[in-house]
């Protein structure tokens, strides 16, 4: 049996909305992306939805509307998807990492707390641009549990900052009955085809701030404010628009979400039970203020004394795939040359990065397969 990573959830309704979107005039800026915003704002609760062409676009607006820019400082995750970091970057701002929660990766709140009073602290050892001010802080969702988000917003709060809340893995997931993203002062989901929705590319940012969501859609469409013609352009802007196709199949699988969501959840209880117990790995932790977890991807982290390249390719033969997650982002090259951080500096970020796997997981997966899955692990563990 071969299996795949992940696969999107596909059905003959989805085709189908985005063959009659061909079949008319407006590939693009028609009536779907408004039609898809509202069913975005309905499903979040949030007042304002802008889509956009992929999550990082919707995270590199947030930084725009934020008015964050060179060498101003952010506190934020080294363990995430590089996106949460690089759109800092487009800006020139500057990262400033603590380290996470070994239980569940998110934002670790006593750290985030230290660096807020202790900044200095926690600075890079160099920077291509010089140190500004401190505005804003960037948690993740990580792996679809909600960050302590109440934490997180009273410390930013009290310290004037601004929270950009980048659910990119969480759209569904409630922390304390809240949906996730709508937090802090701007949430951002995405819709690549793992994610537990897809436009096949694409984004969107939440917000109930009407002056930045106004902002941001301009700056989505090459920086046209109402009133301006198509040739005239009041801010400095991209194309980060969401396409017609996109904003159809966005609108249709939204109203499918609790139905994939509650499919994912069935697999990642079939993984819950089979793994349970098993010596040599863990298996994920659900924080209690994670009243809905939106599963994204199934994480295990193996005992320190497994090789994982070793285990990944001894469960490849078996013809399952697996995936390590994350690899720290202050340990990718272009971050280590920028900004000098080493080994040994986020030492809970280190060891979750060198013990994680990510297991074949979708909503599409069947028992059988999740068996086979936790077959082929059993068996390679114990040959280790
Ligand atoms: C998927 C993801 C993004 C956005 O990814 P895109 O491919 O740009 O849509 C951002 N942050 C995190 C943590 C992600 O997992």
């Amino acid at each position: 049996m071969k299996i795949p990573m992940s696969s999107p959830d596909l059905t003959e309704a989805d085709r189908q909305a985005v063959m009659e979107v061909l079949s008319t005039p407006n590939l693009s800026l028609g009536p779907k992306l408004p039609a898809f915003e509202r069913a975005v704002c309905e499903y979040t609760g949030a007042k304002y939805a802008i889509a956009v062409n992929s999550g990082t676009a919707g995270l590199h607006l947030c930084v725009r509307a934020a008015g964050i820019g060179a060498g101003d400082l952010v506190v934020t995750t080294p363990f995430s998807f590089v996106a949460s970091t690089n759109a800092l970057l487009f800006e020139n701002a500057i990262p400033v990492f603590v380290d996470v929660d070994a239980r569940t990766g998110n934002l670790d709140v006593a750290q985030l707390c230290d660096a807020l009073e202790h900044i200095e602290k926690y600075l890079p050892r160099r920077s291509p641009v010089p140190g500004g001010a401190l505005k804003a802080v960037l948690p993740v969702d990580v792996f679809g549990q909600p960050a302590p988000m109440d934490e997180i917003t009273d410390l930013a709060r009290a310290h004037g900052l601004k929270v950009i809340e980048d659910s990119c893995e969480a759209l569904g997931a409630t922390y304390k009955g809240k949906q996730a993203g709508t937090f802090g002062d701007y949430g951002v989901f995405a819709f690549y085809p793992n994610k537990q929705m897809t436009t096949g590319e694409g984004g969107v940012i939440v917000t109930d701030d009407e002056q930045a969501a106004a902002f941001m859609r301009a700056l989505r469409n090459q920086g046209r404010a109402p009133g301006d013609t198509w040739l005239s352009h009041t801010y400095l802007g991209y194309n980060y628009r969401l396409d017609e196709m996109s904003c159809a199949l966005g609108i249709t699988q939204l109203n499918r979400l609790d139905a994939m969501l509650a499919k994912r959840e069935q697999v990642a209880a079939w993984y819950f039970e089979r793994l349970r117990g098993l010596a040599g790995l863990e298996i994920p932790f659900i924080a209690p203020e994670t009243t809905r977890m939106s599963w994204f991807v199934y994480v295990i982290r193996l005992e320190r004394r497994i090789d994982r390249a070793d285990f990944a390719r001894r469960l490849e033969a078996h013809g399952v795939p697996v995936r390590p997650y994350f690899l720290p982002i202050h340990l990718q090259p272009y971050m280590v040359e920028r900004f000098g951080w080493r080994e040994g500096d986020f030492p809970i970020t280190e060891d979750l990065g060198q013990r994680g796997v990510a297991v074949p997981f979708s909503g599409v997966m069947t028992e059988e397969q999740v068996e086979y899955v936790c077959q082929a692990i059993r068996a390679v563990l114990n040959g280790l």
